[in-house]
């Protein structure tokens, strides 16, 4: 197969590889962007280097017995990044397309984004590959109680706490909980329960979990957003008219924040899914559309829209662009048709490095993944501390305290791009990197 053609069938996932450079993939971004950090911080070139590779790359293959009574294997990765500031942390991805160059990515961004929220944890990532949609419930059950088995020597409740991720739910977390459990049990394992319950976040509210967890990635969203539009100054329209947003990815992140954003006064004018987008000039109820989505499988053809692709989407006149689906969505090749005036990232690595010079010059601001997704890993923590402390918070509580460190956030990456006079994705890295550093030190 020619390079061509190898480009031109490569998945949506790999759409930056096709800016020339096959080579292209999450974890070279990511490396870009911590050699882009290291340059304004004139970092050590050994401290450089020991944040590029990761502490541990867990490879490994499971067996799952299917409903057929066939044994199926699947590809199985856990990366753990960096634990300078606390045990490491990350979601685990069911995707088909998962792997090792991706998690990697993920890992890396999971070490900033709570060194920028100022959690107290490294990063971590894991993932599976598998196109879980092709499963039924009782073989998801038992790959994801096979996957949480693989994981038993590598995970606790102080040295790598994981969560979920694309595909994966609080239903799964339980499953991987009772699991992991029952492995200790064997193994005579002195953990106590609650210590066994702090090892995996985004549980069921009635397994553990925290009260606001599920909606927490969507609303620290919100938070962040409001954050720099009332607090810092970036002021886009006059006061009583509503900012338009448009919104890739109507799954965990994007429907919460759709539905928040839309409470908050926002006007959401366009949502999509893997099937295509749905696209109108008046304001959606994401709450109404994801009733829709329910019924017939996507936001497709919601009534009184119009279908779009989720390229066109990307290249709407609105105020807000949010993508909230998978990496490498915004690339050289579409970044200078983006219409939009803010970029909040909440997918993670939505934007490739390339994209993001155009967009800097185009004076779109471009609220970085690190910062503008962390409200997921930010009460996953919360979650992490109830189950230490065998206490539970209100939800008033949970929501209060993600505002605070969301909105503190917000704040010190700002201040620190308007000190070195860049761009906010590189201001909030190099105040993670200051931050992880200063605990190496
Ligand atoms: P999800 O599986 O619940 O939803 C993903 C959504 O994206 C689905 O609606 C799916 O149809 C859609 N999608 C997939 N491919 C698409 C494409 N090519 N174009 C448009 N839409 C597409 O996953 P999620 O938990 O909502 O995660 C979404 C993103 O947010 C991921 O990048 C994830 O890493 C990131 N994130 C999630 C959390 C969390 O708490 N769940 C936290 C931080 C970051």
């Amino acid at each position: 197969m020619s390079i061509n053609s190898l480009k031109k069938n490569l998945p949506p996932r790999f759409e930056a590889c096709k800016e020339g450079n096959l080579m292209v993939n999450p974890y070279q971004n990511a490396i870009k962007q911590l050699e882009k950090t290291a340059f304004f911080l004139k970092l050590k070139p050994e401290v450089l280097a020991g944040l590029k590779i990761p502490d541990r790359e867990i490879w490994g293959e499971i067996v799952v017995p299917m409903d057929n009574n066939k044994i199926r294997k699947f590809k199985t990765f856990r990366v753990q990044h960096n634990n300078a500031r606390g045990p490491y942390k990350g979601g685990i991805r069911f995707h088909p397309q998962v792997d090792v160059n991706e998690v990697k990515a993920l890992a890396i961004w999971m070490t900033i984004k709570c060194a920028v929220a100022d959690i107290p944890f490294g990063g971590g990532k894991g993932g599976v590959e598998v196109d879980p949609k092709k499963l039924s419930q009782t073989e998801l059950e038992r790959l994801s109680q096979a996957y949480a088995r693989f994981l038993v020597p590598a995970i606790g409740p102080y040295t790598d706490v994981p969560a979920p991720d694309v595909n994966t739910n609080a239903q799964i977390m339980a499953w991987m909980v009772d699991a992991y459990a029952s492995s200790l049990k064997a193994k005579s394992s002195k953990l106590k329960a609650n210590e066994v319950l702090a090892t995996f976040t985004g549980k069921p509210v009635s397994r553990g979990g925290s009260l606001g967890r599920e909606e927490a990635t969507g609303r620290g969203g919100v938070y962040a957003l409001q954050a720099l539009l009332e607090g810092l100054n970036l002021k886009l329209k006059a006061k009583n008219e509503k900012l338009t947003v448009a919104i890739q990815g109507f799954g965990n992140v994007g429907y919460h924040f759709a539905k928040l954003a839309h409470r908050a006064g926002f006007k959401i004018l366009a949502v999509s899914d893997s099937k295509g987008g749905a696209y109108r000039q008046e304001n959606l109820d994401p709450e109404k559309v994801m009733r829709h989505k329910k019924k017939t499988g996507s936001v497709v053809a919601f009534p009184g829209t119009k279908k779009i692709t989720n390229q066109a989407l990307l290249k709407l006149p609105v105020d807000v662009l949010v993508p909230a689906a998978l990496e490498n969505q915004i690339t050289a090749r579409n970044a200078s048709k983006i219409k939009a005036k803010i970029i909040l990232e909440l997918a993670n690595g939505p934007t490739t490095p390339e994209a993001d010079k155009i967009l800097f010059q185009n004076k779109i601001v471009v609220v970085p993944d690190v910062l503008a997704n962390a409200g997921g890993v930010t009460v996953s923590y919360f979650e992490w501390k109830q189950n230490l402390a065998g206490r539970r918070w209100t939800l008033q509580r949970v929501n209060q305290d993600l505002r605070k460190t969301i909105a503190q956030a917000a704040t010190d990456a700002w201040q620190t791009s308007k000190r070195y006079k860049i761009d906010l994705r590189t201001g909030a890295w190099i105040l993670a990197i200051k931050r992880i550093v200063k605990q190496t030190e």
